[in-house]
Parts: structure tokens; sequence; C-alpha cells
């Protein structure tokens, strides 16, 4: 039953309003709305919907604000709250107030946003590290940045879109990278709307949406300089630029694998794909780019057919790849079957900018075999001085008369042990060989004129 009250003391409106609303015990209208018409200049039924509401509020009580508790208003008898209604919302008045917090709210958090941001800019921007002391994969990554979006590295900002060219699969690995070494950095000055955010007081921002700068060098800045002292700063940390071409001959594979699947439309699970990508790395050691594409095309191939036989379906077929490879290494390795072919580049998957630096630096690529790579990066880098090579006594070629004589008089045993003791004692090479030849004076023949070693 609806309840009402009209504002106007007018009998006539009184009757309108009063036969509007009034229903039998059933619940149904008395009066067709069509009967109400005309009603003084009112001929249509909008009209006079207007009219009512103007002059009177009507409402279920059986549907009330749960805010405020008043009673909600019914304009017309199609309206939803003419029936007992499941959810209640808030009056008109209460929605008001609501929103009216609600968009205070947003400014306040807009406003300390702003104000995270440009805080986060202002130190963003007084950023400043020594490029000397940047590790060799990071190094590497910066000067196949610069290729890859020159001069936009060293005059403006940058987004993760522009670094297409870097490397053949997803950028955000190596922007991680870049920026937990302090070398590039976000400036929220200049990110594209939506990119920042507050969560617990802390600034957060989406790696796609913002931009990045080139974190200075404190004596060159952010300049060409700066990137040619950090070209000319010393390489030698094999084990760092080993494991960057890991990093970026897997990404070569998986992309080629991730395309392959494309082609035969399998989708292979996340899990799989990790599987897969430590499988890969760890090939690496062994087989080249090329080989391994070749390895994961005939695994994707398999698959591809395996969904076509019954008891299989695309989820099942794919699921099988890791451990296709895994067999198909094996048999490999084990030479069980064929080697893996190289397979030549795809078109569509060109080296990158960072693959151009690994050939242009170390002579590597797709076809490199993995033991090849594996040298070139190994570790530690051979010492650049040998204190045994550089003796006097090899330097003048006295060594090669000594092991002549050790040879002769079948003192091989006695020498090394009497030398190996000198040098745990701390001798220098000198010293414990000078004491040798004092300890077997036999082999003091023709050593005492080429030096000054036998002075015991
Ligand atoms: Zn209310």
């Amino acid at each position: 039953m609806i309840e009402f009250e009209v504002f106007s003391d007018d009998p006539e409106v009184v009757e309108l309003v009063e036969k509007y609303w009034s229903t039998d015990n059933n619940g149904k209208y008395l009066h067709n709305v069509a009967d109400l018409l005309p009603f003084r200049e009112i001929t249509t039924t909008p009209k006079l919907l207007t009219f009512i509401s103007g002059e009177s509020r009507a409402w279920n009580p059986d549907n009330f604000c749960p805010i405020c508790g008043d009673n909600i208003s019914v304009r017309s008898r199609t309206d939803p709250a003419i029936k007992k209604l499941r959810r209640l919302s808030p009056c008109n008045h209460c929605q008001e107030l609501q929103a009216r917090d609600r968009a205070r709210n947003l400014a306040v958090e807009q406003e300390a946003l702003a104000e995270a941001m440009r805080k986060a800019s202002d130190s963003a921007r007084m950023l400043e590290i020594e490029y000397g002391q940047l590790p060799d994969d990071i190094a590497l990554i910066v000067l196949a940045l610069e290729r890859a979006i020159c001069p936009k590295l060293v005059e403006g900002v940058f987004e993760t879109a522009d670094l297409r060219s870097l490397i053949n699969g997803p950028v955000s690995p190596l922007i991680e990278r870049l920026i937990n070494a302090n070398v590039i950095s976000d400036d929220p000055a200049f990110s594209q709307s939506g990119a920042y955010w507050l969560e617990d007081g802390e600034l957060w921002f989406n790696m796609a949406k913002a931009r990045y700068f080139l974190v200075p060098d404190r004596t060159y800045g952010a300049s060409e300089d700066a990137l040619t002292y950090l070209d000319n700063r010393p390489w030698d940390k094999n084990d760092e630029l080993r494991s960057l071409w890991l990093d970026y001959a897997t990404a070569e594979c998986i992309t080629y694998f991730l395309n392959q699947c494309g082609r035969y439309s399998l989708n292979p699970e996340s899990k799989d794909v990790d599987n897969i990508t430590s499988q890969i790395r760890v090939a690496l050691d062994q087989y080249s780019i090329q080989e391994l594409w070749c390895a994961t095309w005939i695994v994707v191939k398999d698959a591809a057919s395996l969904c076509k036989r019954e008891f299989y379906n695309v989820t099942k077929a794919t699921a099988t790849m890791p451990g296709k490879l895994q067999r198909l290494l094996e048999t490999v390795r084990k030479k069980q079957r064929l080697p893996l072919k190289a397979w030549t580049r795809p078109q569509q998957q060109p080296a990158g900018t960072l693959g151009e630096l690994f050939y242009e630096r170390y002579g590597l690529n797709e076809s490199t075999p993995g033991a090849e790579a594996m040298r070139i990066f190994a570790s530690p880098a051979p010492p650049a001085y040998d204190p045994f090579l550089e003796s006097e006594i090899v330097q003048k070629g006295l060594i090669d008369v000594l092991v002549e004589r050790i040879h002769h008089y079948k003192l091989g045993a006695q020498s090394l042990s009497i030398f190996a003791a000198g040098i745990r004692e701390g001798l220098s090479i000198e010293d414990a060989i000078a004491r040798l030849l004092c300890g077997l004076p036999s082999l003091q023949q023709g050593i005492n004129n080429g030096g000054n070693l036998s002075d015991c």
C-alpha cells in the first residue's frame, strides 16, 4: 500500500493525488491515469506526473533509506520502489551527500598523489651515480639502450614502448635491472596519466606507462661523453656478461618458441613456459641459439600434431612440451639421434641492439656454439699478470735448461717437492728456484752462468 502526503490545500489537487494513488485491498489502482486527464490545462500523462510529484510525496512504507531511515519517494506507479525492494539503497538526499563526500575525498587523494609525484620527481632528478662503478652487464645494456633510442637517451625521456629494438622479447626484465642498478629512473613529471597511484601512502607506478631518464654520471652528466667513458672503462666481469648473454640468448629462444606456439594456436601455461625457459638456459651451455630454435620447433610441431589424435586435446597436447624438450635434448646429448640443425633467423625476429653489441664486441650471435660462448666469458678472466711467466728465469729461457737437467738426473719428484715447499713458505719464484739449486747442486750446471739465482 502506497502512502502519500499532499503539500497543497487545494481540494481539487488533493482529490487528484488521492485518485492517482488509491488502490483497492488487492493493490489494484482504482482509477486509470487516462481518466484523470485533462486536469486544468494538463492534457498529457508526463505533465500530469510532474504536476503530482511537485504537489505531493508518495512512498512504500517498506522501503526506507538505510542511512537516514527516511522513506524512499516514488514518482509514479511504474517506479520500482512501488514494490518492496530487495536491496535498499540510500535516498536521493543521502546519495547527494555521499557523492559530495566522494568528490571531496577524490580531490584530497589527487592532491596527495600530485604532491607525492612532485617529490618523487624532484628526488629522482637529484640522483647521480658513478659510471665507472657500474657492473659490466648493466653497462652493456645501457650501451645497447643508447643504440636503440639515440639521442633520446641522453636528451630526454623514454618509455618501454620505445625499446622494441633493444631485444626480442619482453623488455621489462631489462628495465627492472637498470632501475635496480640506479642507472635509469622514472620521472613522474613526464608520465602518462594513470601511471602512478598511492597505496598505503607509498607511490607505485605502472612500468609500461612510466617515463624514464638516464641518471647522470657524477663527472660527465648524462651525455655522449659519459657513455664514451662508460664504454672505455675496464670490462673484466665475465660472470656478469655471461649471465647477460644467457638471458639474451634465452629470450631469443623463448620468443621463437612462443611465435611457433602462436602459429599452431598452442597456448602453454606459464609454468610450462618457465620450465622450458630454464631447460633452454641450461642447454645454452652446449648448443647455439639456432640449434635450440630447431629443438623448440620440433617440440611445438610434435605437440601440434598430437592435438589431432584421439584422446588428446589442445590443453593436454600443449602440456607435453616441457617433457618432449627434455627427452629430445637427452637423446641428442646421448647421440641417439641426429644432431640438432642450425635454423636460420626468422625475418620478423631481428637480433636487437643488445644482440648487435654481443656480436661486435665478442663475436657472439645465434650461430655461436654454447661451449664457445662459455669459453669467451670464462670466469674469472685469465689474469693479465702471471708471476711465473713474468719471472726472470722464464724470461731468460733458463727454465728450459733447468727442466732438461731435472729430467737428465731424474730429479723430478725431489725438485717439485723443494720448489713447492719454498712457494708454500711464501718465497718468490726466483728464491724458490734458488733454494732448489742449492738443495740439488747437480742442477746448477748451465744455470749459474745465465743468472744470479744460485747464490746460496
Ligand atoms: Zn537518506
